[in-house]
């Protein structure tokens, strides 16, 4: 709120004086105006395979499903097409909710198997790219966290590291006490650049628009992985260089 008072003295010789409150509108609407976009982003993510999923069942329906080759592999797309859909509402549920009003518990995470189940859901693209995933931390490590909130920092970095990466590449990652705790994942992939990374945290923004929703994702990774530091009270940092690489590195408060 910006306070304001104006004198004047009019031409009738008297003496006037103006008070008024004049409110900052900047700020709201930003916000506003995000929201906005906000919602134009889900429904146009949305759309995409909602459509996708109408225009193959029409076609199956019109006769396509005689053919049994036809079948399966429309059955295949429409798959993933339910498949994508339930990620973004996941993912869209992750970021509405709030971890103020959701009281979730402390919980002790060994972070060394902790760590190793995360990348065991990878394995299949691990495999296929043929990269070398390698954990620095202490096996006996650990971190007592809201489990709810630190899983999917973990998750998506680990995800990204995984999708960020061409073949015969190598992930490393660390976790361990300073001053404060931090977990690291580091990638020797595709890299971002400087202008990329000033926008990597919002939602749904993405450098490779096709790339990433070829390869499943919904460009809302980072601002979960953003939000739910903020919420753990640490911060999130980024090293990033094209072609040569990333890391990110989470930051928390020791405990
Ligand atoms: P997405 O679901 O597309 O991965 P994110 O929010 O997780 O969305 O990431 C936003 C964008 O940041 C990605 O689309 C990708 O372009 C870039 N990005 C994220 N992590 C990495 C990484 N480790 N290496 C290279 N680019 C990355």
């Amino acid at each position: 709120i910006l306070d304001m008072s104006l004198r004047f003295i009019e031409e009738d010789g008297n003496d006037y004086q103006v008070l008024g409150i004049a409110y900052d509108l900047t700020r709201v609407r930003q916000l506003e105006k995000m929201q906005k976009d906000f919602v134009s982003n889900v429904s146009h993510e949305l759309k995409t395979p909602v459509t996708s999923l109408l225009g193959f069942t029409e076609t199956l329906l019109d006769g396509a499903k005689e053919d049994p080759e036809t079948l399966t592999q429309f059955l295949e797309i429409m798959q993933k097409d339910a498949l994508r859909l339930q990620q973004l509402i996941q993912e869209i549920l992750q970021l509405s909710r709030d971890g103020k009003t959701i009281a979730y518990d402390d919980q002790k995470i060994e972070l060394y198997p902790f760590t190793e189940e995360i990348i065991r859901t990878y394995r299949k693209t691990i495999k296929e790219k043929k990269l070398t995933v390698q954990i620095l931390g202490d096996t006996t490590a650990n971190y007592t966290t809201k489990y709810e909130l630190f899983y999917p920092i973990v998750k998506n970095l680990i995800e990204n590291a995984v999708q960020y990466s061409q073949t015969n590449e190598t992930i490393t990652i660390d976790f361990g006490f300073t001053d404060f705790f931090y977990f690291t994942v580091k990638d020797t992939g595709i890299g971002i650049s400087q202008k990329d990374q000033e926008r990597i945290f919002e939602r749904f923004y993405r450098v490779d628009k096709a790339r990433s929703r070829h390869s499943g994702g919904t460009g809302l990774g980072l601002s979960i992985v953003q939000n739910y530091t903020e919420l753990l009270g640490g911060t999130v940092t980024i090293d990033s260089h094209l072609g040569l690489g990333t890391t990110f590195t989470i930051q928390l408060p020791k405990n």
